[in-house]
Formats: structure tokens, C-alpha cells, sequence
């Protein structure tokens, strides 16, 4: 376990429950406090950044979207839509080093807000080579999909064990499972979400799913200010959704900011 908490004070309630971290893989499952709970707590429930910044051009080197969605619906209140971008977001800021330390202090995928039991898909055609493989973190129960590029999917946090089994061949759209809580995955009360990362081959990196997804992005957070940490040393780095660095499992963190703004 690795539990580093610089401010007492501010982390005493979280430290409390912050006891489950998995090494090298993935997000910890035993937290005290859902997200909205700890923005509030932390007194973030106010406008945040901008999530677009149209002065800023994608690099010329992204990568060609491939990928679907994991949903057959379309966003929407009550389907689906962005709660936490891929990056250096509020929210992996100040859990830098107990839920995302291994990981950079970023958070290393997307979060889907959905009802739980809401329909998982492949977003890409592949092979499942993981079926609750809780090495990777995003338990209780995971997918993972490996594409004939050797990118692997990881679909977690779902509400029971996949509907397909390890060695099975999918197709994009294909049925995977279906989406839980990761903090009342019984009550389904807490933060029914789901976590989608995309790693490269190595499973050592995960990259920033918004450039290889196909997707409406910034409709698809419902207009939701979801902010992003500043460092005022370079206050317009990874700001936006789309420039956000890649993780390294294992690197130093990217977010320690000497200097921060998080709002
Ligand atoms: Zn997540």
C-alpha cells in the first residue's frame, strides 16, 4: 500500500477507509467517500474550467479515432454521459497518491456515469483476455479486450462477472457485461459509473481514450463542468480534454503542483 497524506486535514476523512490499494494496477475499490460526496467536501461544487479550448489544436500526431462507444444508446440523463474525463482531472488531483498514485496521479480512463445493469459493449473488435482480472484494478468485476493492434480495452467496475467468457472473440458492439457501482455495487446508490481504459499493448500505459474513440465528446458531458487541475507554473497544460498526457503505471507523479489552481 501506498498512502502518502500531506494534509492531514484535509484528507482525515478519506483516511479513514483508504486502505486498499492495489499495487502497479489500477484504481483501489475501498474508498470512503463517492465523488460528489468529496467535491463537496472539498468545496469544489462551483464552476470549473472550461473543458474546450478552441486556441489549442490537436496535435498533428493523434492517432485515428478507431473505436466505438461502450454503449448502444445514445448520451442522455438517464442513459449514459462523461462524469470524469481521462487526465489530470480535480478529482485524481487530490487523490493523487492513494487511489491514482500508481498511475501518475491522473486518472487513467474515462467515467460513464449509467444506471447499473446498463448494457457494456466491445468498442472495437478483439478477443476477451480478461474476465475479472482484478490485477488490473476496477473491480468488483472487469473486461478486458485485447484488439488486433494489441490495444487492450478494459471495461470496470461492471455489476457481476462478464456475459463473456476469457478466449471468447468479440466483435465491435458486441455484449461484454453490464455496468455496477464501485462503491455500493449492491444498492447501486453510491456512484453507478463505468471505468473505460484503453492500455497500449505492454498494459504498462494507458492513453487518453478521447483521441481514439469516435464520439461527440463534449456533448456526451451533458454541458457538466468537470475541471482539471492547474499548475500555475504552466497554467494552460493539459486543460482540456483532448491534451492530457499519456500514463506511465509505475511514473512519478505528474500532478504534484508546486503552484495550483483548482478551479
Ligand atoms: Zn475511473
Amino acid at each position: 500500500m501506498r498512502l502518502r497524506l500531506a494534509r492531514r486535514s484535509e484528507n482525515a476523512l478519506l483516511a479513514a477507509r483508504l486502505s486498499a490499494h492495489s499495487p502497479q494496477r489500477g484504481e483501489a475499490v475501498s474508498v470512503w467517500l463517492n465523488r460528489r460526496q468529496f467535491l463537496k467536501f472539498a468545496g469544489l461544487a462551483v464552476p470549473a474550467p472550461k473543458l474546450t479550448s478552441a486556441a489549442l489544436p490537436a496535435p498533428a500526431d493523434q492517432p485515428e479515432a478507431i473505436y466505438q462507444l461502450p454503449f448502444a444508446t445514445p448520451p442522455g440523463p438517464s442513459t449514459w454521459y462523461v462524469e470524469q474525463w481521462y487526465g489530470n482531472t480535480i478529482f485524481a488531483y487530490y487523490l493523487r497518491s492513494v487511489i491514482y498514485g500508481e498511475g501518475q496521479g491522473l486518472h487513467f480512463g474515462i467515467d460513464f456515469a449509467c444506471p447499473c445493469e446498463t448494457e457494456v459493449r466491445a468498442i472495437g473488435d478483439g478477443v476477451v483476455v480478461g474476465a475479472d482480472d482484478l490485477s488490473f484494478g476496477s473491480g468488483p468485476h472487469n473486461a478486458i479486450v485485447r484488439h488486433p493492434n494489441g490495444d487492450l480495452s478494459l471495461y470496470g467496475h461492471l455489476h457481476r462477472a462478464p456475459a463473456v467468457p476469457w478466449g471468447r472473440t468479440v466483435a465491435a458492439g458486441d455484449l461484454l457485461g453490464y455496468s455496477g457501482d464501485w462503491l455500493d455495487n449492491v444498492g447501486c446508490a453510491s456512484s453507478p459509473h463505468l471505468h473505460l481504459e484503453i492500455r497500449r499493448p505492454d498494459r504498462g500505459h494507458a492513453v487518453n481514450p478521447v483521441h481514439l474513440i469516435k464520439a461527440d465528446w463534449h456533448s456526451a458531458a451533458l454541458g457538466q463542468a468537470l475541471g482539471f487541475a492547474k499548475d500555475l507554473s504552466d497554467p494552460r497544460r493539459w486543460q482540456t480534454i483532448e491534451d492530457q498526457p499519456e500514463t506511465t503505471f509505475g511514473g512519478r507523479l505528474l500532478n504534484d503542483f508546486a503552484r495550483l489552481w483548482l478551479r
